[in-house]
């Protein structure tokens, strides 16, 4: 039978000990806060995902005191990518924040090493323990206040002057979104003896992922007109395991042979196996019915020979999930309550990219409630809101119109061959996709970019998806 402090306030709960959780635990604890995390699984556990860490993820896990323990991983380089009969070798690009190189790592191992790395700095992990619902505060108590501000170091997009400015001036002159109710704490129970208690906090962050019981339960919900994505992956047995580079196939095709707005991956491990997978877009119409057990095996049935992706190698039944992409949640907070990770949307449109998001995101939150704890109050958690706007605004909408682009098959098509024959252009679209361009460059990739979100500022949203909410 579990022991749980039923009497106990804590500063922060946290609900989910994946990326967002447990990097928002991380940076809490460490700053000296009383968090505690809600994990209805058991460490290590299974999570579908490519497993496959840019140069934006290993920054966050290194600033997390992880980095060490990554050398165990698969190491890689860059991106092998395919299409066509064609192949590009692209490094990733030298950046003055981010490594030039990245990890491919199982979630089973990662989530582990991160959520260790919570409790080490002094979070309290409840594992096997299910967030059930709610506890709404029907009274909306006033604010505690208390003193200092918070001290936990704000990052990702290291904030420029213009973009300070422009979320100031959002700041001051936009409502905020439709706010989520107070919580006095979440009713949890445990997985094996059915046990309930009652967890009480200051301030939640609900970091559940697609799952989001607790965050729909209170309220929030996705925007259908922006971008899902949807994905599957397996494990293989590959003589290629430890190859340097990760492959991504951009000619992804249905039994049919026509053009799918996705693409498919082969994710070396380095311990024997690989990760293949596939995803594609599927917000708008004809694309909702995309069988993506069908795409998986039209792509395993043609994937070059030498990766060894044979029946017989299989290491099992493929798993699937949802990518909620561009910041797609609405109301991502409320006046003690925020919202992180895939629960609040924020995947990257460009290239389905969720992990160094949810460490992202989970760390700007720590920041808000940090800054809420230390005297800011709410106003400090509707910040989260103007703080996401600065550090993906304009790319993520870049992203969804990209992604109106690619869910046009001959556009995919065409761009694609255009792409393949010319490897700067790749290496160009690359540092977009990946979120790596550099804030001090006026090389290509850069200049291409600032047009591209000076266009994005300008217009409005795409919005040729399915207008309502859900
Ligand atoms: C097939 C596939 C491939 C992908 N490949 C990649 C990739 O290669 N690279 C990449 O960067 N991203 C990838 N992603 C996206 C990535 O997996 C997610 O964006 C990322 O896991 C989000 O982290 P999170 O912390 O928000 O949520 P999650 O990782 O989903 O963590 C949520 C945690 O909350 C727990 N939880 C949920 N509900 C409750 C509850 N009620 N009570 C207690 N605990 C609860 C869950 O058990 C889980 O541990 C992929 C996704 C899919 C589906």
């Amino acid at each position: 039978m579990a022991v749980y402090p039923e009497s106990h306030i804590y500063d922060v709960l946290i609900v989910g000990a994946g990326p967002s959780g447990s990097s928002a635990a991380y940076w809490l604890a460490e700053a000296g806060y009383d968090v505690a995390v809600l994990e209805r699984k058991h460490f290590p556990r299974e999570k579908t995902c490519g497993d496959g860490l840019t140069p934006r993820a290993v920054r966050q896990l290194e600033d997390m005191g992880v980095g060490d323990a990554l050398t165990e991983a698969h190491k890689y380089y860059g991106l092998r990518t395919c299409a066509y009969g064609r192949e590009l070798e692209l490094r990733w690009p030298e950046h003055p924040s981010f490594p030039p190189y990245g990890y491919v790592i199982t979630r089973h191992d990662l989530d582990m090493l991160v959520a260790e790395r919570a409790v080490k700095a002094g979070a309290h992990l409840f594992q096997e323990t299910e967030a059930i619902e709610p506890i709404i505060d029907t009274l909306q108590p006033s604010e505690r206040i208390s003193s200092s501000r918070s001290d936990i170091p704000m990052q990702p997009a290291q904030e420029s002057l213009p973009r300070l400015l422009a979320r100031t001036s959002a700041s001051a002159m936009q409502p905020a979104q439709e706010s989520l109710p107070r919580l006095l704490g979440i009713r949890a129970k445990d997985v094996k003896s059915g046990q309930l208690a009652d967890f009480k906090a200051r301030y939640i962050i609900l970091a559940e992922g697609t799952a989001s019981r607790i965050s729909r339960a209170i309220g929030a919900k996705r925007d259908k007109r922006l971008p899902l994505g949807m994905a599957l992956r397996g494990y293989y047995r590959s003589p290629r395991h430890d190859d340097p580079f990760i492959e991504s196939h951009l000619d992804v095709r249905d039994e049919n042979g026509d053009t799918l707005p996705g693409y498919a991956w082969i994710f070396p491990l380095g311990d024997g196996r690989v990760n293949v997978g596939v995803g594609l877009i599927t917000t708008s119409g004809r694309w909702k019915r995309v069988n993506t057990s069908n795409m998986m095996d039209v792509f395993i049935s043609n994937a070059p020979s030498s990766w060894g992706l044979r029946p017989e190698n299989s290491c099992g039944p493929a798993t699937g999930g949802r990518l909620p992409m561009g910041l797609s949640t609405v109301s991502k907070c409320g006046p003690n309550v925020l919202l992180t990770g895939d629960a609040a949307g924020s995947i990257n449109p460009f290239n389905g990219e969720g992990i160094s998001y949810g460490y992202e995101t989970g760390r700007i939150a720590a920041a808000c409630i940090g800054n809420a704890l230390c005297g800011g109050g709410s106003d400090a958690l509707y910040d989260y809101d103007y703080r996401l706007q600065a550090a993906y605004g304009d790319y993520y909408k870049i992203g969804r119109t990209f992604v109106k682009m690619i869910s046009q098959p001959e556009v995919m098509h065409r761009c694609v061959q255009l792409g393949m024959h010319s490897k700067p252009l790749m290496e160009w679209l690359l540092s977009i996709m990946a979120n790596l361009l550099r804030p001090d460059s006026n090389a290509p990739a850069e200049l291409a970019y600032k047009l591209l979100a000076a266009v994005a500022r300008s217009t409005p949203d795409p919005e040729d998806f399915t207008m309502s909410l859900s």
